[in-house]
């Protein structure tokens, strides 16, 4: 803390494996106030123990500015940079500017389930990395999962909407470096059975040989070899329903002309 300015969850993030039942904002915060209590009698004499109550008080930590108020210790406040968590800058104190983009777009959406997807920063977690090392820190979870934890729990509060680690109806990808958020829809899986009682449609949407689907003299600039496929036939209105950009037929049992 005497060297590195980290917020309550970056701290806390490096001992998320110690023990159970606290998120890492509260590990971090617990954390400081314990050194807090450990330096009291040590300021302001001490002048390490001032720069690290120093340190943390400008974070914001309440319990390090009384203990500097009661030491008549004044908190430099000259940079506002000092306040700024060098690892994750700021970005867990701001989880609702994803969170309300995030959840208006899932308004539109018939689901039940999603789960989030981050795309970090590498130069964010290459500092992870290198504080990690310096301290030889190995109880550490990363900061992609707590990120993708936080928001979950927060999007999961706002809609009434189940995560789901196996297979999400939706999974919502937050891109860190252009601030993006992207809905990812999982696919529709429908299986029917039918019967085609005339031999003159195919199966399978079939393009013209000539021009290969772009449209020629030779297929009437249609693209196709046959104007009509039970493909297309069942495809096409159940996009209509769904709302779909795209389907894909897969059919069994071939005969006549396909
Ligand atoms: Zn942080
Ligand atoms: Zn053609």
């Amino acid at each position: 803390m005497k060297d590195n300015r980290l917020c309550d969850n970056c701290l806390g993030r490096q001992f998320a494996l110690v023990g159970f039942g606290l998120t890492n904002k509260e590990r971090g915060h617990i954390l400081k106030d314990a050194i807090i209590l450990e330096l009291y009698n040590k300021i302001p004499d001490d002048k390490e123990a001032v720069s690290i109550n120093q340190n943390i008080a400008k974070m914001g930590n309440v319990l390090a500015q009384q203990s500097m108020q009661r030491k008549e210790c004044e908190i430099d406040l000259t940079s506002a940079d000092d306040s700024v968590c060098e690892l994750c800058e700021g970005l867990f104190d701001k989880l609702s500017i994803y969170v309300k983009p995030a959840v208006s777009k899932l308004e539109n959406e018939d689901y039940q389930s999603f789960i989030i997807g981050a795309k970090i920063p590498p130069e964010i977690l290459e500092k992870e990395d290198n504080i990690r090392a310096k301290y030889n820190i190995t109880t550490g979870e990363s900061m992609k999962s707590e990120f993708t934890r936080e928001i979950g729990k927060l999007i999961m509060n706002q809609t009434n909407k189940k995560p789901d680690f196996e297979l999400p109806d939706i999974t919502i990808i937050i891109d860190l470096s252009n601030q993006t958020i992207t809905l990812q829809k999982r696919s529709l899986f429908i299986y029917g059975r039918y019967n085609k009682f005339i031999r003159t449609i195919p199966q399978t949407r079939w393009p013209c040989y000539d021009c290969n689907g772009k449209g020629c003299i030779r297929c009437n600039y249609t693209g196709k070899r046959y104007m009509e496929s039970v493909e297309e036939l069942i495809a096409e209105p159940i996009l209509e329903i769904t709302g779909g950009s795209g389907s894909r037929f897969h059919g069994a049992g071939r005969e006549d002309i396909d």
